[in-house]
């Protein structure tokens, strides 16, 4: 892409509205414009961030079995009556009215639409184990949407939802989940680590929420410090192995970790070693649920099981705050000069800033840069404005590539270009050829 074709409104000024560094560079770095509280426009290179995380959610939801479909945004109030949550909801829930007069909402969570769903195409237990889901906007009318996407009204959730005929089959789908999630964030360069967690309106027995360790997180959060050391990295993971999972999920959550609202205090002064107590905040990344029948009771959701008989099925739910992560990330990875990206979620992997727009021998070197660095597959960002040095470098460091390769005529004369690490901020001159190769 070539800046000078692209949408990207950065500020300078910083919007005095921006309580957290998250808000105030997606604000300056133009990827959000807020069109009303809570509800936010995702211009070029927010939306290309937001499809990013999007894209890993995909795939990692795939690899792990679940399978991905579209639900609407409005849902007919009537399935929320027959599950008893239309009255329970609250003013959360954004209630609409059609012209015929018939009760509506916009989606908060799917889990009424997903069980009429099954229950009117699925009757056997030959048909488990089955998890859907879908990425789709849901609306929640919050008493104080805040921190620009991390509390938005309208907000862009991943929400599966797992049918099992045994309680245990259940079970090894939320351990798949929790496993699925893991990777998920690894991919995104974040460390969110599950804790114990209360099961809120949606209700259920067994649930643990993601939290992003974060001064500006909502939640309080208590741990023992050895489970920031857990990684998943890179193991060879067998969706379908029960023992593998559940061991991965008790590794996980074996040491004490839990919010505020489970956190008993005694268990934690007994039992964490007192050098490895903490209290900390929180960012809430997403959660997962197990709750059996609560669901498939009230609302038919049943099968014939082996012997004949008709069963409720098991369920469990599960979510990622797909667009609350842009800002979780930028609020774990960022500098006072502006965002770091990490590689698996940058907008473009590479800057390209022209020092000297218009010279002939400098525009002609950024092209072929941009020519070939696309050829290997990478996406550059190329400054071709006809703007200072240092506002240029300001506008890449605000907004966070991983690289900059740095063009003027001066280097080009010993034939080198300067390449430099955003997160470490070091520079080095090499060729045009050698900088590509670094990169890639
Ligand atoms: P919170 O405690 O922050 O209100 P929640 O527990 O109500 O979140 P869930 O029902 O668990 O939310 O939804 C799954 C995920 O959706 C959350 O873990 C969070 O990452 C994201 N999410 C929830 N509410 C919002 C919101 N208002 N804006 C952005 N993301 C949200
Ligand atoms: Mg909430
Ligand atoms: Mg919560
Ligand atoms: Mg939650």
């Amino acid at each position: 892409m070539r800046l000078s074709r692209y949408f990207l409104p950065v500020l300078k000024e910083t919007p005095s509205e921006a309580q957290i560094v998250s808000h105030r560079y997606m604000l300056r770095a133009g990827m959000i414009k807020q069109q009303a509280a809570g509800i936010y426009s995702w211009l070029p290179m927010g939306f290309k961030v937001l499809r990013k995380l999007e894209d890993i959610v995909h795939e990692e939801q795939i690899r792990a079995g679940h399978v991905p479909m579209l639900m609407p945004t409005l849902q007919p109030a009537d399935l929320w009556q027959e599950s008893g949550r239309y009255d329970a909801y609250g003013p959360e829930m954004l209630r609409i009215r059609d012209r015929h007069d018939r009760d509506m909402l916009y989606g908060p969570t799917n889990e009424e639409m997903i069980t009429d769903i099954f229950r009117s195409h699925v009757s056997s237990y030959k048909d488990l184990p089955l998890t859907l889901y879908h990425i789709q906007w849901k609306f929640r009318d919050e008493v104080r949407p805040r921190f620009g996407v991390m509390r938005g009204r309208e907000f862009f959730m991943k929400d599966g939802y797992n049918f099992d005929l045994t309680k245990e089959d259940a079970l090894h789908a939320y351990n798949r989940h929790l496993v699925s999630y893991l990777r998920t964030y690894e991919r995104m360069g974040l460390q969110a680590i599950p804790m114990r967690a209360d099961s809120g309106p949606i209700g259920g027995d067994d649930t643990h929420e993601f939290l992003v360790l974060a001064e500006t997180g909502e939640s309080e959060v208590f741990y023992d410090s050895a489970v920031t050391d857990i990684r998943l990295g890179a193991r060879d993971i067998d969706y379908d192995d029960h023992a593998q999972c559940q061991s991965i999920m008790e590794e996980f959550t074996a040491l004490y970790a839990r919010t505020d609202e489970t956190h008993d205090e005694g268990a934690f002064l007994k039992d964490v070693p007192l050098d490895r107590q903490r209290t900390a905040r929180g960012i809430e990344v997403g959660q997962i649920f197990y709750f059996g029948t609560k669901y498939s009771e009230p609302m038919g959701a049943m099968v014939q099981g082996p012997d004949g008989k008709q069963v409720p099925v098991h369920m469990g739910s599960h979510g990622i705050g797909v667009s609350r992560l842009v800002g979780a990330i930028i609020e774990a990875s960022h500098d006072d000069k502006g965002i770091i990206w990490p590689e698996g979620v940058t907008p473009f992997h590479v800057g390209i800033v022209n020092l000297k727009q218009g010279d002939a021998e400098a525009d002609g070197a950024c092209e072929k840069l941009y020519k070939s660095l696309e050829a290997a597959g990478l996406e550059p960002l190329y400054d071709d404005r006809d703007e200072r040095a240092g506002g240029k470098f300001a506008t890449m460091d605000l907004i966070g590539l991983p690289w900059r390769i740095t063009v003027g005529p001066r280097g080009l004369k010993n034939g080198v270009v300067e390449l430099t690490c955003r997160r470490t901020g070091e520079s080095e001159e090499l060729t045009p050829k050698d900088a590509v190769a670094r990169v890639i």
